[in-house]
């Protein structure tokens, strides 16, 4: 599955969703729309090497006037955050999905966060979207919000 693009639009503002797997044949003209602002990226599914440096340059081309916005960044999104320079700015990520380990299901959920409910890279507390009682944090606290530390 390529990636694909669709629009939406979020409080009056035009979102760009892009879905699927950023591999070496994506196409990323869309990002370079100056009337784009806002990504959805939830439907990041995969990401590998010569895509993300196709991402980055991409990034790099558009006018620091029209700065992206990030919601709803997947998981491997922001594992690629966490890794690569450039990648995204973490003052752009707007909201972010995180995930989280429920006892009862025996299933990780992921959980869309904002930035403002981490401190101190701490997992917000999250119950079970099934279940409501209180979930782990399946991942390394340090490592999945380094993003997030200064
Ligand atoms: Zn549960």
């Amino acid at each position: 599955m390529p990636l694909s693009y669709d629009n939406y639009e979020f409080e009056s503002q035009k979102v760009l969703k892009v879905s699927g797997v950023l591999n070496e044949d994506v196409d990323l003209e869309p990002l370079k729309e100056p009337s784009i602002q806002l990504i959805d990226c939830e439907e990041v599914k995969q990401m590998f090497s010569v895509g993300i440096r196709k991402w980055v340059m991409t990034l790099k081309e558009r006018s620091p006037d029209h700065p992206l916005k990030f919601l709803k960044c997947s998981v491997v999104f922001i594992e690629q955050l966490n890794l690569i320079e450039g990648f995204v700015e973490t003052e752009a990520v707007v909201s972010f999905y995180a995930p989280y380990f429920c006892d009862k299901c025996d299933k990780v959920h992921e959980i869309l966060l904002k930035p403002s409910e981490v401190e101190d890279a701490e997992a917000p507390e999250k119950n079970c979207p099934e279940h409501g009682s209180t979930m782990e944090f399946d991942d390394d606290e340090e490592e999945y919000f380094e993003f997030l530390q200064e």
